[in-house]
């Protein structure tokens, strides 16, 4: 009998496009002789899509970059035995009748990874790929995520977080604490999000005055950190307690930074795996990548991502990704291939992961 997978994409947060995209590669590559596909989308004013209905959703999105037309190669069937989503009346809809043996949130940012559909999976008692609840919700939050790197030891930028109403209300004494502390260039993001949708990089303080006022849009929370010049690298992680570490890969952002247009558009970006580094550099990454891991208590899969300080030499760690891009040309995918499992079996280990969990959860 074939496993059902249940796929989650599109979704409310601003990486909808991405996630499509992510979502496409996954059904493409679960092998269809040992696993039953079932799309779900989401809309982006989050609607959720079931049967033949996500193919629609992909159709009308018409997402930038052309991300859109690559959905065409994929046969939505429509599934009527999916009915419903969420429990119902204390039973589990999803869990019953064997309607889907798992799902693979296939959502970045908002409402997917930062463990609100962890919560809504946990609730209707079904295996699900990646973080729990709170590993999500910690990696999405990199206010959150910042403070447990340093009670970890894990080597940080500095930073500064705050409310949308302390910027409303004191905006000239919050430039003024920037500048002293930060000083320029500085990076200003909103604190959940990712895909560097809302970030911006400031180089004096009309910019950081316009920076923040466009984080402000995304997020109740900004962050600021102060600007490195930096080579960038990622790493992937895979596993439950006992996660083990890809090789090490280089972004050569084809921007000032690697931003969204880098990420997604323009097609100029590069990535180096393994990346080329000393020996005692990459150990130093992958430590902080595992301990990362299991600091903010991850599971199943993440890619961590690190800036190499170009003047003083120093590695910091960024942020964790617990559902990173997963196109077959994204980073976490590559870097696995890399180390010798291809995008198909990685897919089959983070279902073995995810019902290897939920068991030990039992
Ligand atoms: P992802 O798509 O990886 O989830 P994100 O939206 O979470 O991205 P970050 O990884 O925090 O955003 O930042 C995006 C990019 O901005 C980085 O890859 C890097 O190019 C640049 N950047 C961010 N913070 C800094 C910093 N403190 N110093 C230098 N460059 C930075
Ligand atoms: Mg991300
Ligand atoms: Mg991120
Ligand atoms: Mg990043």
């Amino acid at each position: 009998k074939k496993i059902r997978v249940g796929v989650v994409f599109g979704g409310r947060s601003g990486e909808h496009e991405v996630s499509l995209a992510s979502a496409k590669a996954v059904m493409e590559n679960l092998d269809p002789e040992k696993y039953a596909v079932v799309p779900i989308g989401i809309t982006k004013a989050g609607q959720w899509l079931l049967g033949t209905e996500p193919a629609t959703l992909l159709a009308a999105e018409q997402p930038n970059g052309g991300i859109a037309d690559t959905f065409r190669s994929v046969t939505f069937t429509g599934d009527p035995t999916v009915k419903h989503l969420i429990p119902l009346e204390g039973g589990s809809a999803l869990g019953e009748q064997g309607a889907l043996d798992v799902i693979i949130p296939v959502l970045h940012g908002t409402y997917g990874e930062d463990g609100t559909l962890q919560g809504l999976l946990e609730m209707a008692n079904v295996p699900y790929v990646g973080c729990g609840v709170l590993g999500a919700a910690v990696g999405m939050d990199k206010e959150k995520m910042k403070m447990i790197f340093d009670s970890a030891g894990l080597p940080n930028v500095n930073y500064l977080v705050y409310r949308r109403n302390q910027w409303a209300r004191s905006p000239e004494a919050i430039l003024d604490a920037i500048e002293t502390q930060l000083g320029y260039p500085n990076f200003v993001k909103p604190v959940n999000l990712g895909s560097s949708v809302g970030i911006n990089k400031a180089h004096n303080r009309t910019e950081l005055e316009h920076a923040i006022n466009v984080a402000a849009e995304y997020d109740r929370k900004i962050i600021i950190e102060q600007g490195i010049n930096c080579r960038e690298f990622e790493c992937a992680v895979l596993g439950n307690d006992e996660p083990i570490v890809s090789v090490v890969g280089e972004i050569i952002a084809s921007n000032e930074f690697y931003d969204y247009n880098a990420k997604y558009i323009d097609n100029q970006s590069q990535a180096v795996i393994p990346a080329n580094i000393p020996q005692q550099t990459t150990e130093e990454i992958r430590r902080y990548a595992i301990a990362a891991f299991q600091a903010l208590d991850l599971s199943g899969l993440s890619r961590i991502d690190f800036f190499l300080d170009k003047d003083s030499g120093k590695i910091y760690i960024n942020e964790v990704n617990t559902l990173p891009g997963f196109t077959e040309i994204s980073m976490y995918p590559k870097l696995w291939a890399a180390s010798g499992i291809p995008y198909s079996e990685l897919l089959e280990r983070l279902i073995e992961l995810a019902q290897e969990r939920y068991e030990d959860r039992q």
